[in-house]
């Protein structure tokens, strides 16, 4: 039987916390969209558009970009196309200032209330886990990230810890907010994360 999410869900997580992997299986397992903010912006920068040329240099060195450019693509994803499904927020918001702009996209389009999903795990263990995927992907050739090397990594988890994590002060009152322990393996957060969101997840019809 096919499964679907009942919400928009928003996952929020340090980087290497595994909010991406999760936000991409739920997405392609509940029939909902990913949002990926980080992939919108480097799709940006791949087409050479004047959004890419303003955010490479910030995204490469670590640094969040600036709010009205995040605003501006997500307005620009929900006026191109018409999203009759749930869709799962990966990067946005990720500042309090984003709050209020990411409400009023919502609210405008009638999205509903957002299930806030957080993926929690200390600095050094997100440091440990960037660095050994850093060190996985040019073991087997694989292209790294341009963000991803040590003096960058340290940099987002600092822009991580002062800009994002009172976020989850913010979502904790919220209806629908859930905590996942993101440092446990793969396969147990990947349980833990559908379990929790069993009261999210109907029979589609
Ligand atoms: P990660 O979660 O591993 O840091 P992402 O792909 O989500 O990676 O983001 C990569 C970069 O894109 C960030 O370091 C930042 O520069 C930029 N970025 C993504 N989302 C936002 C946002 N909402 N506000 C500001 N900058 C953002």
């Amino acid at each position: 039987m096919n499964m679907k999410l009942t919400h928009d869900v928003i996952v929020l997580g340090p980087p290497g916390s595994g909010k991406g992997t999760q936000a991409r299986l739920l997405a392609k397992e509940f029939g909902a969209r990913h949002y990926e903010q980080g992939q919108l912006l480097r799709d940006e920068i791949a087409s050479g558009s004047d959004i890419g040329q303003k955010v490479q240099a910030l995204m490469n060195s670590g640094k969040l970009v600036p709010g009205e450019i995040i605003e501006q693509v997500l307005e620009e994803y929900f006026k191109k196309q018409e999203i009759n499904t749930p869709v799962v927020f990966d990067g946005v918001p990720r500042t309090m200032d984003q709050i209020s702009f990411f409400e009023r996209v919502m609210n405008h389009h009638n999205r509903g209330e957002q299930v806030i999903l957080c993926f929690e795990l200390s600095d050094e263990i997100s440091e440990r886990r960037l660095l050994g995927r850093v060190a996985d992907y040019e073991g087997q050739g694989k292209e790294v990230r341009a963000d991803d090397n040590s003096e960058v990594i340290k940099t987002r988890i600092k822009e991580y810890q002062t800009l994002t994590a009172p976020l989850l002060e913010h979502y904790k009152s919220y209806p629908h907010f859930i905590s996942i322990d993101a440092s446990m393996t793969i396969p147990e957060v990947d349980a833990a994360v559908r379990t929790a969101l069993k009261p999210y997840i109907i029979a589609a019809k």
